[in-house]
């Protein structure tokens, strides 16, 4: 997750820096600007990994959590209750898990990929 937070800042400072010295800056955002390509091909790919492991991650404490609190935790008002809901919603949200797969896997083995 920090990998992808860097690889998203180092995203970031490329575009910031080309705002500052080219003013057609918009128009070199594009696949055939290798630096570009690489700088996001990797943040894509870096971000899709990180918040399909994260979730699951998420997912899995919360599940064990509501185990762990026994009928207290499957109760709708505690709180690991609440925990299990929201970890369950976020590995549907901002990219459904199944489908960041096929991203990672199409990121990772390039154009020729037939994910979908
Ligand atoms: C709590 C919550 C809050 C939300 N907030 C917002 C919001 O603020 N703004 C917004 O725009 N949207 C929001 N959404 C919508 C959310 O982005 C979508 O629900 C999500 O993108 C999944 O799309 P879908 O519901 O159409 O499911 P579908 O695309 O129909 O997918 C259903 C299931 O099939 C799987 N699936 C789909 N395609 C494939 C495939 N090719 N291979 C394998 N599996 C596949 C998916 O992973 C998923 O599990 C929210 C959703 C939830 C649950």
């Amino acid at each position: 997750m920090y990998r992808a937070g860097a690889a998203r800042q180092k995203l970031h400072d490329y575009v910031e820096n080309l705002k500052e010295h080219d003013a057609n800056w918009i128009s070199a955002l594009n696949r055939e600007n290798k630096e570009y390509s690489t700088l996001r091909n990797r943040a894509d790919r870096l971000a899709a990994i990180a918040k399909l492991h994260a979730t699951n991650a998420a997912l899995d404490c919360a599940n064990r959590a509501v185990q762990i609190f026994g009928s207290y935790g499957y109760q709708k008002t505690s709180r690991v209750a609440r925990h299990f809901l929201d970890s369950r919603a976020i590995v549907i949200y901002e990219g459904a898990n199944e489908v960041l797969k096929l991203k990672i896997a199409s990121l990772e083995m390039g154009d020729k990929y037939d994910a979908y």
